[in-house]
């Protein structure tokens, strides 16, 4: 007989107990938490509840102080950010990690060719690089840059510079897109724009996404996670987080004033 949990489907993510304390200070405290393949899953809260230090427990560009985080069910709690990264794990920053002389193109391509592994210099195969070229120009096609490939970053406006960071994030092909505050700083029609780009991603990208616009988040997400000072608070659907007292008193209620 087959083992039930064999037919289960596979979480992508599973955090179990993850901390991170700043000295006496728990950032993170003892998440866990579950997220599975090809949700658009949600992380709201109000600042300081420590979502960003919880996402970059899960890039890997902070160790965690305890638990453990399993990819696909392997543990990957000690593995260096760029070994993350190869195992399909991908992140947009809440500050812009871009090239702002080099072109969008510029930009997405460098990302393809780090992916395949390979140089664009003396020697390549035409073909490789022609791949290379191909595949940049159709992701930034995809994020909604069909007319920006050969403007430079720094000539971009604030949310087009947005749509570039997270093509170069999808030119490293990951499994799970970490997205933090992407729409922090733009206009109506801008968050827009983005939320049509992520609402159209692939299946097969699993979305992670911390937000503040709560029309985005309960646009997107088919999962919303809450967390408030450092701990997980609640996860579920939209409808139910957004009816539940306990997340209103704690996050919705100080929403109103912090904007
Ligand atoms: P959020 O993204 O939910 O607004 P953060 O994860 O950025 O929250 O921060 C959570 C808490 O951890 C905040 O009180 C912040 O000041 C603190 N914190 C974050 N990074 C550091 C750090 N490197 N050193 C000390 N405290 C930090
Ligand atoms: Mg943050």
């Amino acid at each position: 007989m087959i083992d039930p949990d064999l037919l289960e489907p596979l979480d992508l993510l599973e955090l179990r107990g993850v901390s991170r304390d700043f000295g006496s200070f728990k950032a993170v405290d003892a998440v866990s938490l579950a997220v599975r393949a090809g949700t658009r899953h949600a992380v709201i809260g109000p600042n300081g509840a420590g979502k960003s230090t919880l996402f970059s427990l899960i890039s890997g560009t902070l160790p965690a102080t305890a638990g453990s985080l399993l990819l696909d069910g392997r543990d990957v709690t000690r593995l260096p950010v760029n070994r993350r990264v190869g195992l399909g794990i991908a992140t947009t920053f809440q500050h812009s990690s871009l090239f702002m002389r080099e072109t969008a193109l510029e930009n997405v391509l460098l990302a393809v060719v780090r992916r395949a592994g390979s140089g664009l210099g003396i020697g390549r195969p035409l073909r490789s690089r022609r791949t290379a070229l191909a595949r940049a120009h159709a992701l930034l096609d995809q994020v909604g840059l069909p007319s920006r490939h050969d403007t430079p970053a720094a000539e971009l406006s604030h949310g087009e510079r947005r749509q570039l960071e997270v093509a170069v994030a999808l030119a490293t092909e990951p499994r799970l897109l970490l997205l933090d505050e992407p729409a922090a700083g733009m206009s109506p029609v801008e968050t827009a724009r983005l939320t049509e780009v992520v609402a159209a991603l692939p299946g097969e990208v699993t979305v992670l996404l911390i937000e503040h616009d709560l029309d985005m988040v309960f646009e997107l997400a088919n999962v919303v996670t809450v967390m408030h000072l450092g701990r997980h608070l609640t996860t579920g659907s939209p409808a139910e987080v957004r009816a539940s007292p306990e997340v209103q008193a704690a996050y919705l209620g100080t929403m109103e004033v912090t904007r």
